[in-house]
Order: structure tokens, then C-alpha cells, then sequence
């Protein structure tokens, strides 16, 4: 018997699949290889920013096949940054490192202690 996944995630895998299917990309991920993905840390903060603590898999370099290589984690947060912009992998990456190393700085500086909370 396999893992028992939580529903919620056999509930988007089977969205997910059914939606690009029908829009014929090759869709590849089996369900423990998308909740892999799913489950690890976003690839361009390594959860920094990520407050659901779960990501969303999505195609990372082009074409229409959804496999192991070609999917990744990304958070909410990044998502909207990446989606938002005409910006690389790479160019997103670079970016979020830098946001990453600036807050992380003010936090030290301690000029945030009474603002909101960050993200
Ligand atoms: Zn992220």
C-alpha cells in the first residue's frame, strides 16, 4: 500500500494533471514524485518567504512535458514575483537573493522591530 497522501494534495495533483492533459502537455509527475516537489523548500528562497509552508509545482524550463527535471517548487510568494515579471530563472533567482539579503539585513539593524511583520 502507498503513502497515504493528504487529500488536499491527491485533490490538486488530480486537477493538475487533468487540466494540462487537456491541453495536451505530456504530464509525467506520478503522485509521489509531485508531492516530492510539492514538499520541498521554493527554489528560489528556500521558504524565506514562503508562510503556507508548501509550494506549488510548476514547469520550469519550457516545453510541454512535466517530469521530474523539468518541474520544481515555488512558493506563493515567489510565484507572484516571477509571474509579475519578464524575468529568467536565473534573473528571478539573483533577485531573490538580493530581497532575501536586504531584509535580512534591516532585521539586524533592527529597523523593522516595530513595523509589520515581514514578508
Ligand atoms: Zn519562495
Amino acid at each position: 500500500m502507498a503513502f497515504n497522501f493528504p487529500r488536499r494534495v491527491r485533490k490538486r495533483y488530480d486537477r493538475l494533471k487533468a487540466t494540462l492533459e487537456s491541453k495536451f502537455y505530456h504530464f509525467k509527475l506520478s503522485i509521489d514524485e509531485y508531492f516530492r516537489i510539492w514538499n520541498s523548500p521554493c527554489r528560489f528562497c528556500e521558504d524565506e518567504f514562503n508562510q503556507k509552508g508548501n509550494c506549488s509545482v510548476e514547469l520550469v524550463s519550457g516545453g510541454r512535458t512535466w517530469d521530474v527535471d523539468t518541474c520544481g517548487p515555488v512558493c506563493n510568494f515567489c510565484k507572484q514575483f516571477k509571474n509579475n515579471s519578464q524575468l529568467t530563472e536565473e534573473e528571478t533567482k539573483k533577485l531573490i537573493d538580493t530581497l532575501i539579503e536586504v531584509r535580512r539585513n534591516e532585521r539586524k539593524d533592527g529597523r523593522r522591530r516595530s513595523g509589520r511583520s515581514w514578508v
